[in-house]
């Protein structure tokens, strides 16, 4: 018979398998019968790579017939982001720059998966280059949201978020610049992990903006997207900007407990206007971790109004930095129109990059060149600096904050569409961390009455995962918000 996917979590599945109970290729079936059957109303995957996933499930059932050894994830499958890059897998980063790229290497995260066993069913559907807020920016087609197709998923890993939402795999991968994971992950009702910076290598994670760039898992349950990142973590000689130091313990952080910890209410996340649906679910779960024998802590993040501001100008200065790499020489799609070198490269980039991403190459050259380096970028990266300050003075008197991951549930389709103003705005509570380089987590923490999920966001200092994870599993446990689903579209 084949086996019920609908809801399963990685850690049951993995132990289902290890255990016999399980085989990876009726998983690997089961999945890939879903995603035939639904994914064409939500859109989530890119790419579907059923042999390479056949092919996978295989070899593991085998390896375990056999009575070998397997890896931590043997024979669970997954997603990623279309903006891992995979050998021989087209990947394209929702660009159509990228259309028709095949990769010669793996990046380090997928191949620790790999490594460990987990079978990727393909790739996920994204903003263009990771920048947006709603999926809207994929130049392929638009995600929509599986607890209501009129709205959005949330950006940019919003294929990331709705495929696990809708039980088209068991797991994840994304990126967050600026809440590209929480923020989707809030908005579908799912749990969201961006780690540490550094704490997961980017080799082979195509750049949007190098020093805010983070790699992270989705998962139904905190356990689950421990379970990914203890995979994926870890020192990488690849990336220099990996943390050199060993992982944590993250799945066994879910169950400790929370007893004596101190919780931070930043008070500029509770403003006086902020959308009740959304206060009243997150002042209820700040209880509950009283209940779960936190204590709450008022604190204050000062120089939160400039974190956007702050955000979008680093961003865009590194995106145009990181895009100048799309000459129609080197990658995927070059302009049949040109006559000379020039035009060639202006007639490729013309032609292939979409709206989102010129608007942040003519901004980011622009705040970068002479005479205005100071003024914007230089500025940007003193105010960076006071962003971080005010976190580490928040964590020298609480263990984590507990703030909402969204101003809003998840909104309609085409509503921020046309403002992109309006768009940046859906990131206020999102991107200080990523600013600061600190984890944070995402999880759902109630509904909206229309039924549209509501996420509770958990920051802690850099390099304590596993406080966050200590949070967020006691939270779990006392509530049943993950054991909702979104019905299958018909
Ligand atoms: N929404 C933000 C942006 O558009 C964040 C994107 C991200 O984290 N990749 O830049």
């Amino acid at each position: 018979m084949a086996p019920n996917v609908v809801g399963a979590s990685i850690v049951e599945l993995a132990d289902g398998i290890r255990q016999g109970r399980l085989k990876s290729r009726d998983l690997v079936e089961a999945y890939l019968d879903r995603i035939a059957r639904l994914d064409g109303a939500i859109g989530s995957y890119l790419l579907v790579d059923a042999d390479g996933a056949r092919a996978k499930a295989d070899a593991v059932d085998k390896q375990i017939a056999a009575g070998e050894a397997v890896g931590k994830l043997a024979g669970v499958p997954i997603g990623l982001k279309d903006i891992y890059v995979t050998k021989g897998v087209e990947t394209t980063a929702g660009s159509k720059i990228l259309k028709g790229f095949i990769p010669p290497y793996e990046s380090t995260a997928s191949a620790r998966l790999a490594a460990a066993g987990a079978v990727s069913l393909g790739k996920l559907n994204m903003d263009e280059f990771a920048m947006g807020s709603s999926n809207e920016n994929s130049a392929y087609k638009p995600v929509r949201n599986p607890w209501d197709l009129e709205r959005v998923p949330g950006g940019s890993s919003g294929g990331s978020a709705a495929s696990v939402a809708a039980s088209l795999c068991a797991g994840s991968l994304g990126t967050d610049t600026g809440g590209s994971i929480r923020q989707p992950a809030s908005l579908c009702g799912v749990v969201g992990m961006k780690p540490t910076y550094g704490r997961v290598s980017r080799y082979g994670v195509i750049a949007f903006a190098s020093s805010l760039d983070h790699p992270g898992p989705f998962g139904r349950r905190v356990a689950d997207a421990a379970a990914l990142l203890e995979v994926i973590a870890g020192h990488d000689p690849n990336d220099s900007t990996s943390i050199p130091e060993p992982v944590g313990e993250y799945v066994k952080a879910c169950g400790a407990g929370m007893k004596g910890l101190r919780v931070g209410v930043p008070k500029e996340y509770f403003q006086a206007g902020m959308d009740p649906e959304i206060e009243a679910a997150v002042r209820a779960a700040l209880e509950e971790l009283v209940a779960a024998g936190a204590t709450l802590v008022p604190v204050s993040l000062p120089h939160t109004e400039y974190a956007i501001p702050t955000y979008y100008l680093i961003c865009t200065a590194e995106a145009s930095s990181n895009l100048a790499r799309y000459d129609g020489v080197r990658y995927g799609h070059r302009s049949g129109k040109a006559g000379s070198l020039e035009e060639m490269y202006a007639e490729t980039r013309g032609e292939a990059f979409g709206n989102e991403p010129k608007r942040r190459i003519i901004l980011g050259t622009y705040v970068l060149r002479a005479g205005y380096y100071d003024a914007y970028y230089g500025k940007a990266l003193s105010v960076r600096r006071l962003i971080a300050d005010d976190f580490a003075k928040a964590f020298a008197e609480c263990d984590v904050l507990a703030t909402p991951t969204s101003p809003t549930a998840a909104f309609k389709l085409g509503e921020k569409a046309t403002d992109p103003l309006q768009m940046y705005l859906a990131d206020i509570y999102t991107v200080a961390p990523p600013l600061a380089g600190v984890p944070a987590l995402s999880q759902c923490c109630g509904f909206t009455k229309a039924g549209l999920p509501i996420g509770l966001q958990i920051i802690g200092p850099a390099k304590k995962e596993e406080t966050v994870f200590r949070v967020a599993g006691a939270y779990e446990a006392r509530t049943h918000w993950h054991e909702q689903l979104p019905k299958d579209p018909t």
